[in-house]
């Protein structure tokens, strides 16, 4: 099934219609997830697939997107990622306060299980935060490489505790564009061998994190590989 279709983006744009109906912003609270099988104990904030990631996905990852199946499946978890991709567009102080200040006393958190950042000042608040809660590892995977180039571009540095990785995907349309060579993922899909030189996804971002593996520690040059769901 793909993703990208009528009918799931008509789900998506009541969940949204919901958020503004119902949800006064101001008394909004931005839901972090407490983690999940994949992530283990590392807790994570979301927003809605296809919705906040970047065009090019439309005929790629997009049609069989795993954040897009489970949002579309599940209605609890559709209206979390469409409560924070409002509150981080129109209510952007409540969303990366109340971030800041839960990451304030984590070990690791995740950017996005689904979503992409919403746009450049979105990256800059991701790296802010960073900063200030140096305590706490951060993990994001992204395909709007652009952002983070232009971060880079600009002279920004990017925090030690943030680890970004460029997504990738085997259609040469969603090779990253990465001259500052950050660590990359790739997708394997069900018909192809991976790379000798990929590491492949050890399935718990906890664990990964305590024994200082995986993507937490993945340096320039690094593929982290994923098997296809
Ligand atoms: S390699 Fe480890 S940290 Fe990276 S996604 Fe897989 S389980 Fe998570």
């Amino acid at each position: 099934m793909t993703f990208y279709k009528k009918e799931v983006f008509e789900k998506f744009d009541k969940a949204l219609g919901k958020v503004w109906e119902e949800l006064p912003l101001a008394v909004s609270h931005v839901r972090i997830s407490n983690g999940n099988s994949k992530m283990g104990q590392v807790p994570s904030v979301s927003l809605l697939p296809i919705y906040t990631c970047p065009a090019r996905c439309k005929e790629t990852c997009a049609t069989i997107c795993y954040a897009a199946k489970i949002a579309n499946m599940r209605k609890n978890v559709r209206e979390s990622y469409a409560i924070n991709t409002v509150l981080a567009d129109y209510a952007k102080h409540t969303f990366f306060k109340e971030i800041r200040e839960f990451c304030m006393g984590q070990r690791f958190f995740r950017w996005h299980v689904s979503g992409d950042f919403i746009n450049y000042d979105y990256f800059v608040n991701v790296v802010e935060i960073a900063k200030t809660a140096y305590k706490c590892d951060f993990m994001v995977f992204t395909k709007k490489w652009e952002l983070v180039n232009t971060y880079v571009d600009r002279g920004g540095i990017i925090p030690k505790n943030l680890h970004i990785l460029f997504s990738g995907w085997s259609d040469p349309e969603l090779k990253p564009i990465n001259p500052y060579n950050f660590p990359e993922t790739q997708v394997i899909k069900k018909d192809m061998a991976p790379n000798e030189n990929w590491k492949i996804c050890g399935g718990n971002c906890y664990q990964c994190g305590c024994k200082g593996l995986g993507c937490w520690q993945a340096k320039k040059g690094d593929v982290i590989a994923f098997y296809e769901h």
